[in-house]
Order: C-alpha cells, then sequence, then structure tokens
C-alpha cells in the first residue's frame, strides 16, 4: 500500500524541514503538508498544501479521506515557554489535536502515527545526569504535563486498540533554515544568528545551565527511521528518550569563537532559567539505540561548522 502522509503543524521549526526531507524520500505528491498558518515558504509553494486547524476533528479526517492519508506526523502544539504564558490553550491544543489523531488511528482510518514528546516528561526530582528511559517524571511546566500526558495516552491506544503510534523525546533542537518556536533552547539557535550579524549575544540562560541539544538534521533522521522501523522494533509505545550532545551557554560560545574569534556573550536570565533547570543535563538513549539501531551524525563540533556554512550560503550571504 502507498504510503501517504498528513503533517499537521508542516510550517514550524521542525515541519519545514520535515515536510522537505518526507517529500524527497516518498515524493511529492504523497506528501500532503498542513498547517493553520499559510506561510510565503517551501512547504506551502512547493508541494501539496492545506490549512488546517489540529483542534477541529472534522477538518484532519476530511483531508484523511480525501488524499487517502496513511500516516500522520503532528507536529503542531505551543511550546515550553510559549505554554507557561497560555496553560489553557497550551494544554486545549497540545491533547485535544493528540486525541483526534489517535482517535482517528483507533477508527481504522489512518495506519500509523508520529507525535513527538519531548525532555520536558522529566522534572525537578529526574536524576539530571544520563537522565534513563524509565526514571521519577514529574514535570513542572503545563508543556511537560500536556507531553506526559500525552505519552500514557498513546501507550493507552497502543495497548487498548493496538494504535500504531511513535514517539521521541525530543531534546532542543538547534536549525539554520527555520526560526526557533518559542522554547526554552531557543538561545542555541539565536546565538548563531547573532555571531553573524552582532558579534555578541545576551543568553537567556546562564552560562552554565547544561542541556540535551540534537541537531534537525538528527532529529529528522530519527523521526523518519522511527517510522519506518517495523512496527516489532518498537518495544516503547509512550516515547523514546534520544540525544545528540549536551553543552551550556558558555561551551556553546567556545565553539563560536573557533569561527569569530571575537565573538562575546553576557548572560541574563530569565523566566526560561526556571524550566531550564528542572530538566535533564544529559541523556541515556540506549533503548532508541538498541531497538530501532538509533545513531546520532551531530556533535557541537561538526553541528556548527554545519550551521556556519548554511547560514553564510544562504540568509546571510
Ligand atoms: P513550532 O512552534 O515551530 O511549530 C508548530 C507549528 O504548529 C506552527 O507552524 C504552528 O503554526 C502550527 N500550529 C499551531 N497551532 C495549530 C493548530 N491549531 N492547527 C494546526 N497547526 C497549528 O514547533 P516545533 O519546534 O516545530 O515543534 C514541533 C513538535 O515537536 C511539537 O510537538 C513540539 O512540542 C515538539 N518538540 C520540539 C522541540 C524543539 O526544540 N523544537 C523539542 C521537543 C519537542
Amino acid at each position: 500500500m502507498q504510503t501517504k502522509i498528513l503533517i499537521i503543524g508542516a510550517c514550524g521549526q521542525i515541519g519545514t524541514e520535515l515536510t522537505s526531507k518526507l517529500r524527497a524520500t516518498y515524493g511529492v505528491e504523497n506528501v500532503i503538508a498542513s498547517d493553520i498558518r499559510k506561510l510565503e515558504n517551501d512547504v506551502v509553494n512547493n508541494g501539496i498544501f492545506e490549512v488546517v486547524n489540529a483542534l477541529d476533528y472534522n477538518q484532519i479526517e476530511q483531508l484523511i479521506e480525501k488524499y487517502h492519508i496513511t500516516d500522520v506526523y503532528l507536529m503542531a502544539a505551543l511550546l515550553s515557554a510559549t505554554a507557561e504564558k497560555n496553560p489553557a490553550f497550551a494544554w486545549d491544543l497540545n491533547m485535544n489535536s493528540l486525541f483526534h489523531v489517535l482517535n482517528l488511528a483507533k477508527a481504522g482510518k489512518i495506519k500509523k502515527i508520529f507525535w513527538p514528546s519531548s525532555i520536558a516528561v522529566f522534572g525537578p526530582t529526574t536524576p539530571r545526569e544520563n537522565t534513563p528511559q524509565y526514571t521519577i517524571m514529574e514535570p513542572s511546566t503545563v508543556y511537560g504535563i500536556s507531553k506526559q500526558t500525552g505519552e500514557r495516552w498513546a501507550e493507552y491506544y497502543h495497548k487498548q486498540y493496538g494504535v500504531d503510534i511513535r514517539s521521541i523525546r525530543y531534546p532542543g533542537l538547534i536549525s539554520w533554515s527555520t526560526e526557533a518556536g518559542g522554547g526554552t533552547t531557543d538561545y542555541a539557535v539565536d546565538i548563531y544568528h547573532k555571531a553573524i550579524t552582532d558579534g555578541k549575544f545576551t543568553s537567556f540562560l546562564s552560562e552554565n545551565s547544561a542541556l540535551p541539544m540534537m541537531y534537525m538534521d538528527d532529529a529528522i533522521k530519527a523521526t523518519i527511521s522511527i517510522m519506518q522501523a517495523d512496527a516489532e522494533e518498537i518495544k516503547i509505545r509512550s516515547s523514546y528518550n534520544l540525544s545528540g550532545m549536551s553543552f551550556t551557554p558558555k561551551e556553546l560560545a567556545a565553539e563560536i569563537t573557533k569561527h569569530y574569534p571575537d565573538f562575546t556573550i553576557t548572560y541574563e536570565p530569565d523566566f526560561r532559567q526556571k524550566i531550564a533547570d528542572s530538566w535533564p543535563a544529559s541523556i541515556d538513549d540506549s533503548a532508541a539505540r538498541k531497538d530501532w539501531g538509533w545513531k546520532n551524525d551531530f556533535n557541537i563540533e561538526n553541528m556548527t561548522v554545519d550551521m556556519f556554512k548554511n547560514l553564510k550560503a544562504t540568509i546571510y550571504k
């Protein structure tokens, strides 16, 4: 059966790059991008695009029927920093969009779901270093609570109704082609832009705030490879820990100085510091490596080389 994909939230930081990779992998005619916003970008202009509200079950169902969709990638959500400013709406969007897709799969209308979780499912009582797959999870942000609850429902729908849902706990994601979407790790994207344009950067996290991070290329590779894995290989139906690298703002600044020796950084922690303090510093992703062969390609060094190469060849040429 031909794989026909619907991406919901395709105009976001991850969706933009995921759409382009899925179109290249499955063919432009087999990938339907959708978002509540219709932007002037490649997602909208280089293939099939539909405006959809992830909170509207009927709209999603209509698209699934219209395009004979088999796989849904649900990327629409309110992210950590934005969610703290609007908890009730974040809960509504993050939970009900997931329920819609889970119920469509339960009703047999789609075959497979990808839904991302986050390191935000962990909390201040979780062991911070090399955080295990199974451990204490007491998230202290509305975003983390929504992701942890989502994980529980994902596993429940799999066990009770046989829904084939696959999920990854993304760490902070770094990409050159799209803006960050309101998360606590956004500084690690902005810093590269400011290194080129201003030669200096003010970090909203303190210098020694270590967080798990990943280059977007690795995140997209993981997303597509967990979806392509045989169902028996996916032993965890809540969400897999996934790790690329871990660094502090100070370490990232030192890496940037190798390319821009005059670059300087100052620190002015804001409300996001508290969120960062409640998250792991590094992640144990051995289950993903064992079960479906996960392996990252990027570390802080080759990521930094690639970021500057691409930013200078495109946005700042
Ligand atoms: P983003 O904010 O950049 O993109 C989300 C997209 O969803 C936006 O284009 C937005 O317009 C769209 N959207 C919002 N409400 C919608 C609605 N009602 N209907 C349809 N579309 C709607 O987010 P992202 O960084 O691309 O994240 C995608 C997913 O990955 C989210 O579930 C997020 O929680 C998760 N995640 C992201 C990161 C990260 O560092 N970016 C880390 C962990 C988990």
